[in-house]
């Protein structure tokens, strides 16, 4: 079927919405914008009033997704899911997320411009958590639309002790509704996400955009070591317990581990020594290893190594060493004829193709399990994320939104 593109897509107004989403943030002069938030329900009020103003019914769902949805040939019909997701870690850039969410209403806007109606529905949802920011545990939105939010989690508690349960109803929302949300297999054609690379390879390579391959599974764990605090003046070299010294050598190991490969990573990203004074010798530190690998048997076999160094580190400094199972999630492959149909849509726009894995999670990691997912890389500024200095430019946003329409159209020839 033919199809016309990049006659109405404004690369503008995806910009100027972006910039107009990072307004709402409980961070004055940065962004920050967290689960079940004031700043998350002013950010959602705008994306439900695009959505419809794009011709979709829009609303926000049990667990705070703003989800629109825009009918096929007739109503009820499988859909397309597009999106991504709407809170953000702490100081962050305005494109993280949000990009995908708006370019998908962009490209949902100009098929209703053009009174165009597909073989298929499209849902366009702009999920209320996927940093994990507030509760700890990530990709709650796309959870409960994958069938695979487990109810558990609602007595989960932020930093004041408020439990998620108790957050959703403020927000005027129903947890004991969040299982109907669950899409069933056959409900949902494909998920097919469009993200900001996070990383620096297309900019090195002068691309605008890269198919993704596959999101690279990731293990969480929490290690806390104790040992004996003890005066610092006073306690001889030879007799003491020090736990932060024992961290800092299972720091090291990680490390270590993880230059091990070349597809790993291992990164030991917080740190906590107590008691915390100049003049005391650490009696218990606790620490996070976050370890990440393109293959699953890569990443477990690192996460084993890992733990054993820990705890022979632990045994010759004679510290006691406990290790908690924070959180695995697999590798989550892209359907292979979804990543055949996004590399035609990026050719189609005069693009070179070019494949890349995910470093980074994703809301399509939890859709995996219901749907086949795909995801187009926009590049990013120095491959930086995270940080306020994230920045994408005019063309780049206009390429992706470009590389989507295309690819939402190749669904119906
Ligand atoms: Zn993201």
């Amino acid at each position: 079927m033919p199809y016309i593109i990049g006659r109405m897509l404004s690369a503008d107004r995806i910009l100027e919405r972006c910039e107009s989403l990072a307004q709402h943030s409980e961070l004055p002069g940065g962004l920050t914008r967290v689960f079940l938030s004031p700043q998350a329900r002013a950010a959602s009020d705008k994306v439900l009033a695009w959505m419809r103003e794009a011709g979709m019914q829009a609303k926000l769902d049990p667990i705070g997704n703003a989800v629109g949805r825009y009918e096929g040939e007739r109503p009820g019909l499988p859909c397309l899911m597009l999106g991504s997701h709407l809170d953000t870690v702490r100081d962050a850039g305005k494109y993280d997320g949000m990009l995908g969410v708006i370019a998908a209403i962009e490209c949902v806007s100009l098929l209703s411009s053009q009174s165009k109606r597909l073989p298929f529905a499209i849902e366009v949802i702009g999920f209320g958590d996927e940093e994990g920011v507030r509760f700890g545990t990530t990709l709650l939105g796309s959870r409960a639309v994958a069938g695979i939010f487990d109810q558990k989690t609602l007595a989960a508690t932020d930093a004041t002790g408020k439990t998620m349960s108790q957050a959703l109803i403020e927000f005027g929302l129903e947890p004991q509704a969040i299982p109907k949300i669950a899409r069933k297999k056959g409900d949902v054609l494909a998920y097919a996400e469009l993200h900001i690379e996070q990383g620096p390879v297309l900019e090195a390579e002068g691309l605008a955009v890269g198919v993704v391959t596959a999101i690279n599974g990731f293990s969480r764990l929490r290690v806390t070591l104790r040992g004996a605090a003890g005066h610092a003046g006073t306690v001889p070299m030879n007799l003491r317990h020090d736990a932060l010294a024992g961290a800092a050598e299972c720091a090291l190991a990680v490390e270590r581990v993880a230059l091990g490969h070349p597809e790993l990573v291992g990164t030991v990203g917080r740190f906590e020594a107590k008691p915390g004074a100049i003049n005391v010798i650490p009696g218990e530190v606790m620490f996070s290893v976050d370890v990440r690998a393109p293959q699953d048997p890569l990443r477990e076999e690192a996460v084993a190594t890992i733990r054993s160094q820990i705890e022979k580190i632990s045994r010759a400094r004679k510290l006691r060493c406990e290790i908690e199972d924070l959180q695995h999630f697999g590798v989550t492959a892209c359907a292979p004829r979804l990543i055949a149909q996004m590399e035609r849509a990026v050719a189609s726009q005069g693009f070179r193709v070019r494949r890349l894995p995910s470093g980074a999670g994703h809301d399509g990691m939890a859709l995996g399990s219901i749907t086949d997912i795909c995801m187009l890389f926009v590049r990013c500024k120095g491959g930086i994320s995270h940080n306020p200095l994230e920045s994408i430019t005019k063309e780049d946003a206009r390429a992706g939104a470009n590389v989507l329409f295309a690819f939402i159209n190749s669904f119906s020839s």
